[in-house]
């Protein structure tokens, strides 16, 4: 059997085309609800669906900020809300040329037999789950699986079983409508050096497409959500021009060049470190056979959190302060971001959280 050739290959390949669009990239917005309670507590908002929802019609009706997208990732609830209006946020989302995506897995659990490492859950019913994301408007989707750091991981074990994991979730959405985001995150935690996370990265690259092509996955209608190539978290920092060339490097050692674009997440970055670490790889002047660009979720959030606080006074000054995030990104993507970007409160600060779950 070769790679997937079923209904939704043209439209596949189509729309993991366009979220590669230059100049345009993925909002993160589907934190679970849990997750989201935890931002939301930052501002001392209550979790509450109404609460919830005013934060996601705030990001998506954002006057200018669609345009610097080509894709926003929701989470279950959020896919079937509307604005206070009554209009359905896929609609607002796909009246401004943003393709709506949304998260499918449900989580990590431990492997057993590991150090603390996990593997994600989510395959039982997933392809009935694309099925019915599909008929509400969701044409592509996320699955995150989560690698850890220290002397002794990320274990083979670790490895395979997150790959393999991958693998079934992007075929599984293939055959039901959705280009499969995979996301193998390897975590920022730790004291290690940039070598070592480069080292990690590679290998697990490698492993996740050799998986992807063993479970014929069709690569153009795929995208990847890898971490930046960085230091660890308790190591000293380095220039953006360093973790441009080691994530590069990275990247064309492992990713075939059919797959159309790469999506970074932030990984705990503060917001403008990840914006001038995007820009820096797209100004490196190397072989880079896919687009790259950016799936943010806290970095391109927080400074709209705190400028929001929960309040409707404060929707024009949040709005603002997300519009630059989305500006700034999108020059990122060009690699002309002059590193200009009005920075809001927050946006320097560092988003790490150890042990992240999403
Ligand atoms: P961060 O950009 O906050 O790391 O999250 C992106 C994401 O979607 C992780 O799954």
């Amino acid at each position: 059997m070769t790679c997937y050739k079923g209904k939704y290959h043209d439209e596949l390949i189509a729309n993991a085309a366009y979220i590669g669009t230059p100049g345009k990239g993925i909002l993160a917005a589907d934190e679970s609800t849990g997750t989201i309670g935890k931002r939301l507590s930052s501002i001392n908002v209550e979790n509450v669906e109404t609460n919830r929802r005013a934060l996601r019609e705030l990001l998506f009706t954002t006057p200018g900020a669609l345009p610097c997208l080509s894709g926003v990732i929701l989470f279950e609830e959020t896919l079937y809300q509307t604005t206070a209006g009554g209009k359905p946020f896929v609609d607002v989302l796909k009246e401004g040329g943003v393709i709506p995506g949304i998260k499918v897995d449900k989580g990590t659990v431990v492997l057993p037999g590991t150090n603390g490492e996990t593997t994600t859950q989510g395959l039982d019913g997933l392809a009935q789950r694309c099925q019915k994301y599909y008929e509400a408007g969701a044409r592509f989707a996320k699955w995150r699986a989560v690698l850890k750091i220290s002397p002794t991981e990320p274990s083979q074990l670790a490895i395979n079983e997150n790959a393999n994991g991958l693998a079934r979730y992007a075929i599984i959405c293939q055959e039901n409508g959705l280009v499969p985001i995979v996301e193998p995150e390897i975590l920022v935690d730790g004291p290690h050096s940039i070598d070592r996370c480069a080292d990690v990265t590679e290998r697990v690259l490698s492993a996740c497409y050799k998986a992807l092509i063993d479970h014929h996955v069709l690569l153009e209608g795929s995208l990847l959500k890898p971490n930046m190539v960085t230091p660890g978290s308790e190591a000293r920092k380095v220039a953006p021009e360093l973790i441009a060339e080691y994530t590069v490097r990275a990247l064309q050692r492992t990713v075939p060049a059919a797959v159309p674009a790469i999506v970074f997440l932030s990984g705990g970055q503060s917001e403008e470190e990840a914006t001038l670490n995007l820009n820096a790889m797209n100004k490196l002047g190397v072989k880079k056979p896919w687009r790259l660009s950016f799936s943010f979720g806290r970095a391109l959030q927080q400074s709209t959190l705190k400028a929001w606080c929960g309040k409707r006074e404060n929707v024009p000054k949040a709005q603002a302060a997300f519009l630059t995030r989305c500006k700034a990104n999108s020059e990122a993507t060009l690699g002309i971001y002059k590193g200009s970007a009005k920075l809001g409160e927050g946006a320097s600060e560092s988003l790490h959280v150890k042990d992240y779950k999403y």
